[in-house]
Parts: structure tokens; C-alpha cells; sequence
């Protein structure tokens, strides 16, 4: 029987996601008594430290750390003490953040799979490779504790458990339809999410993985889906990273395919800055300086966390799923719609740090609470999806679930 915990958490980064999972840690002072910030620049966690005090009279702590030297990040965790650290920092400290949990012996919780800094790939094996190391240390990873991956992993393993003997096809459909006011800016970190949308595509069928061009290659997928309030939005078939876990862990599965809308001027600028090498990830000489473009473009580009002031317009994120009960075809589509206007009136950040921040915090509660435990590293939707359903109802993010029509398997 392991000690209960005490109610320490540490949130390592400091932009928009982090912002948003420190309010809503700060909202359940019951289950976190106490809060951290710890991150590369210190004045960015100070001036979420200030925002929650103005806003819920609650006192954190602060640090600066380097979270990729890992006897740096495990000295702080030994002087904080915390039971659970929160990883919203980028992909590429995941590796680090988890060695310096299994130095101190303190459960670990992220939303993004690891990514090595000079390759533009992401997979699980790295962190799955960890296995052993926690189940050995006696504690818990939680990967991928965001919305997507995250929230859809656990409307996949909702609708395992209460609506499917087995789900055939699974299509998840991310949509922003929300305006920011500038010519062109990326809703999370620019870097990591121009590494992600470059990508050659990979969708799942009959047992193997099927490659298609990218999104702004000549032969990409796309098709107008019709989004609850959205309307109709061109969804581009994308590879994200939620799909290789539930290939692995929804038996059955004859097909998963994730979908994400964008706008033509999106594509547009994309493409452009593609073609003339703004999006390079290796190191280029400039006036004798090594600079990484990908790295530069990010420094152009408007933070995410800054958004928030002009957007307007909804996120519509959700699952639709086919299959059978009892030898009987179902059907059913579980999906959020969440506001960009209400999430920067109550967090300061636009909606996609917000449906990202949220079940951060919902997956911190799960491991800090003990309603979800184990030793090893697992993804989200090996633990029981409803005590992490209805707290999505309860901290902000609103789910319906509604029968829908399976869609063609050719777009
Ligand atoms: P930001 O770029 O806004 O914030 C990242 C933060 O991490 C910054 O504060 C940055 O510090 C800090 N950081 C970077 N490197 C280090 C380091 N070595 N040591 C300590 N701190 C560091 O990103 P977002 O808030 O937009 O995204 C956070 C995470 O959430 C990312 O991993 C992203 O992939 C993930 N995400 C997941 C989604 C999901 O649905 N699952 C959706 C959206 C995002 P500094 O301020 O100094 O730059």
C-alpha cells in the first residue's frame, strides 16, 4: 500500500498550457495544496504566480530551471518534494524530465510524446522503453494527458466500456474555427506544431500503417465534415500521435484516422515558408552565427499565450466511432465544443491552451487523488475513463455524445 499523497504538485513550463493548468490547479485547492511553477525563464512563472493571486488569493512557488539538465530538475524536486510533476514544457524534455523523476521517486504526467530535437519524428517507444525503470521505482507515468492526445483517447475508451463490444473505425476531427486576427500564427508551439503538420501523413488500416502526402503536399486527403455549430470545415488527414497508442490498446480496431481542419492562408503560408527553407530544423551559418530557421521563424511568430486578447470563435474536437454491441452495428460521435472568449476570460490563454491545460490538470487529479494508480508507464486510456469524463463536465469542458453516421472509408 503506497502513503497518500499530500497534494504537492510541480508544473515544469510556463506558456500557454502550463498558464492554463496552473488556474485549474489553483481552482481545486483540496486535491493541490500546493503548486510550483518551475521553468526555463523564472519571470514567466512569477507572472502566473501574480495572475493566480489576483484572481483566487492562492500563494505558489516559483523556480527557474533548466529541465533538460536532469541533476538540476531532480535537485529541485528534492528540495519541492512534490507527488506528482506535470511536464508542459516541449517534447523534447520528456526523456530528461522523466529521468529526473525516477531519481527522486515522483510520479510524471505530460500531454506530448517525446521528440528528439535534429529529427522531426515522434513516437512512443522512447518513453515506452521506461517501463521497467517506473514499474521498478514503484511509480507512475501518465502519458499523453492533453486533448488530443488525451481527452480523444479517453472518449475512445468511454465508448469502449458503454456503448461497443469492439470499435471497427475510429475518426477523430479536430477543429479550430476560431479567429486570432493575425496574418498567420501557430496555436501551440510554433516549432513543434510546424514539425507536426509537415509531416508525411500515416493513417492505420488492416493492420498497418498507410502512408499519404502531407498536408500541403499535391495529393493530400481532405473533405468538408459538417462540425456541430462550426458547419462545414475542410479536415485534412493528419497522423497524430493518440493513434498509435489506441491501435495497441482498442482490440478490434480496423481503422483509425485523425482529421484536423485549416484554413487555405494557413496552408498557404506554410507552404511557402516550406519551400523556402524557414522550416529547417538543422543548423545553418548566418553572418558567422549557427541559427536553426525553424527556431528563428518561432521568434517571428506571434506566443501562442498571446493570442487569447482577439480570438474569438469555438473549438469542436471529437471522435466518431463504429462498431458493434451484442452483434448489433453502433455508431456514436462524443465531442467538446469550448469557447475561445470564455477560456481567455477565465485563464488569460486562448481555447487551445485551454482544452490542453484542462486535462492536464484532470490527469494530475486522477494520479493525486489515487483514483488512477499503477506502477510503469501507461497512456490515458488504460485507466477507467469516468471519473476523468465527469471532470471534464465539472472543470470545463463539456462533452455530448450523439449517434452518427459512420464516415466512407474513401473521402
Ligand atoms: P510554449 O512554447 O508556450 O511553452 C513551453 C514552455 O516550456 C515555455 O515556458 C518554455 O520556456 C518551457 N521550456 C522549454 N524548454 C525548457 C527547458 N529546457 N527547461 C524548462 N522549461 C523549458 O508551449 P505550449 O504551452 O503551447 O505547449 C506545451 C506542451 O503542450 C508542448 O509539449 C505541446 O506539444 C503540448 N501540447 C499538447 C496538446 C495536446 O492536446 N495533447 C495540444 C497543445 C500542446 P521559455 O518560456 O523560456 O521558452
Amino acid at each position: 500500500m503506497k502513503k497518500p499523497k499530500s497534494g504537492k504538485i510541480m508544473i515544469i513550463g510556463a506558456g500557454g498550457v502550463a498558464t492554463v493548468a496552473a488556474h485549474k490547479c489553483a481552482q481545486v485547492p483540496e486535491v493541490f495544496r500546493e503548486i510550483m511553477v518551475a521553468s526555463r525563464t523564472e519571470s514567466k512563472c512569477k507572472a502566473i504566480a501574480d495572475d493566480l493571486r489576483n484572481r483566487y488569493h492562492k500563494d505558489i512557488e516559483t523556480a527557474g530551471v533548466d529541465a533538460d539538465n536532469v541533476p538540476e530538475l531532480a535537485g529541485l524536486i528534492g528540495s519541492f518534494k512534490p507527488d506528482v510533476v506535470l511536464n508542459l514544457a516541449l517534447p523534447y524534455q520528456d526523456l530528461h524530465i522523466m529521468d529526473a523523476c525516477l531519481l527522486t521517486g515522483v510520479d510524471y504526467i505530460d500531454t506530448a510524446n517525446y521528440e528528439p530535437l535534429d529529427e522531426a519524428h515522434f513516437e512512443y517507444s522512447w518513453q515506452w522503453a521506461y517501463r521497467d525503470l517506473f514499474r521498478d521505482k514503484g511509480i507512475l507515468a501518465l502519458l499523453g494527458s492533453g486533448f488530443d492526445p488525451g481527452v480523444t483517447n479517453v472518449f475512445t475508451a468511454y465508448a469502449q466500456k458503454h456503448f461497443f463490444d469492439e470499435i471497427h473505425y475510429l475518426d477523430i476531427l479536430d477543429c479550430n474555427a476560431g479567429t486570432h486576427g493575425h496574418v498567420f500564427a501557430t496555436n501551440f508551439n510554433p516549432e513543434i506544431n510546424i514539425r507536426e503538420v509537415t509531416q508525411m501523413v500515416r493513417h492505420w488500416e488492416n493492420g498497418k500503417w498507410i502512408e499519404t502526402p502531407a498536408i500541403i503536399d499535391e495529393g493530400s486527403i481532405h473533405f468538408g465534415f459538417d462540425y456541430p455549430i462550426a458547419g462545414v470545415r475542410d479536415s485534412y488527414l493528419l497522423y497524430h500521435e493518440e493513434l498509435e497508442s489506441l491501435v495497441r490498446n482498442v482490440k478490434g480496431l480496423k481503422r483509425a484516422r485523425f482529421w484536423m481542419t485549416f484554413s487555405e492562408n494557413y496552408l498557404t503560408h506554410l507552404k511557402v515558408l516550406r519551400n523556402v527553407g524557414m522550416t529547417r530544423i538543422d543548423e545553418i551559418q548566418y553572418e558567422g552565427c549557427k541559427i536553426v530557421p525553424i527556431q528563428f521563424l518561432k521568434a517571428l511568430l506571434p506566443e501562442p499565450a498571446s493570442l487569447g486578447t482577439q480570438y474569438t470563435g469555438k473549438t469542436v474536437i471529437g471522435n466518431i466511432m463504429t462498431g458493434t454491441r451484442d452483434g448489433k452495428p453502433q455508431s456514436r460521435y462524443i465531442y467538446n465544443v469550448c469557447d475561445h472568449e470564455d477560456a481567455f476570460n477565465e485563464t488569460g490563454t486562448q481555447a487551445i491552451a485551454y482544452t490542453t491545460g484542462v486535462p492536464a490538470m484532470i490527469g494530475a487529479m486522477m494520479v493525486m487523488t489515487g483514483a488512477w494508480q499503477g506502477d510503469g508507464v501507461f497512456n490515458i486510456e488504460e485507466f477507467d475513463p469516468d471519473p476523468f469524463m465527469d471532470n471534464l463536465n465539472k472543470y470545463g469542458l463539456p462533452w455530448q455524445v450523439v449517434e452518427h453516421a459512420p464516415l466512407p472509408g474513401k473521402v
